[in-house]
């Protein structure tokens, strides 16, 4: 197989999850995670529900966390064909600090423990049943962006990792690693972890989990998992390859923050390959961003009709200082 040049993917760019309550949810990952809430539009393809999204001061690429919050939605079943987790890149030195604060906000938590002999994980769940994990560790370079109640030295970085649960390892690994620029990086149990450069932000967790089902999509599951490239360029050589595996990628789609193209990986999970530009700040500037509903050019003229129609996220966030 042809080898590309690489740093045509780098890295994850999103991860968008289903979830139930828009304003439970902005409690949650502003209030109790401390996320910038850097976007609020609607789900382009149906502009009745928000597309809320999350990430550092700008939305890095790596950070940017969205969901759907469809009401009433039921909930999803992990289980094979999805990515069932996603876990946040915190410091080592912040691991006392977060088992406090979870205490103090009653979130339960599992108990710390390491993985791959140099991080420390602790699990836990979201309000609408999603598996997230805060994974300690010393290799991440980014910083802890200030600006919400959680001190800049124990804010999280962004993305560590996402984990994918397959029903075996053979066509996921290869599409990584052949098409995708990864390579396996360590590999423990039955966990195999893929990145395109070792560092947080990067990781993709592959594991086969014994009977276990197909997973069902629906409240606190995760929707699709987002590769970045840098822009127009490297996606269409990207969408070349991919259709040259034999994999279906949609044509580019307008995103306003991003253009995408989306496949389904052979194991069965939704990708997505997204621009890194243009950007969050493409429409509100980095002081005011998330801060009021902004619609793409399509919806522009439904605004009077979509405000009312969505639900006021009035949310106080000062009981998760
Ligand atoms: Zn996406």
């Amino acid at each position: 197989m042809e080898t590309l040049t690489k740093n045509r993917i780098g890295g994850l760019h999103h991860i968008t999850v289903l979830a139930d309550d828009a304003k439970r949810n902005v409690e949650f990952y502003a209030g109790v995670l401390g996320l910038r809430l850097i976007k609020k539009t609607v789900n382009f393809d149906d502009p009745g529900v928000y597309h809320l999204y999350y990430g550092d001061q700008t939305g890095s690429p790596g950070t940017i966390l969205t969901f759907f919050p469809y009401r009433g939605l039921p909930p999803g079943q992990r289980g094979i064909g999805q990515a069932v987790a996603l876990s946040f890149s915190l410091p080592s030195s912040s691991l006392a600090f977060w088992e406090k604060r979870l205490k103090r906000l009653d979130i339960p938590f599992d108990k710390p423990v390491e993985r791959f002999n140099r991080e420390t994980v602790i699990g836990l769940e979201d309000t609408d049943g999603l598996k997230l994990e805060l994974v300690f560790n010393e290799s991440d370079k980014r910083e802890g962006h200030a600006g919400t109640h959680i001190p800049a030295e124990h804010a999280i970085r962004g993305f560590f990792g996402t984990e994918l649960w397959v029903s075996d390892y053979t066509s996921t690994a290869g599409l990584l690693t052949e098409v995708m620029e990864h390579r396996l990086i360590a590999e423990q149990n039955n966990r195999m972890r893929f990145a395109v450069e070792n560092a947080p932000g990067k990781y993709v967790d592959v594991l086969v989990p014994p009977d276990t089902g197909w997973g069902k999509n629906g409240n606190g599951s995760i929707h699709h998992v987002a590769f970045r490239t840098p822009g127009k360029l490297t996606q269409n050589l990207i969408w070349e390859k991919l259709r040259s595996e034999g994999m279906h990628p949609t044509p580019v789609i307008d995103r306003q923050y991003f253009r995408s193209v989306y496949f389904r990986e052979p194991g069965g999970i939704l990708f997505e390959i997204a621009t890194d530009d243009p950007g969050f700040l493409v429409d509100e500037s980095a002081e005011t961003l998330g801060q009021n509903l902004m619609l793409p050019p399509q919806h522009e003229s439904r605004r009077q009709e979509l405000e009312e129609l969505l639900p006021k996220l009035d949310v106080d966030l000062s009981r998760y200082y």
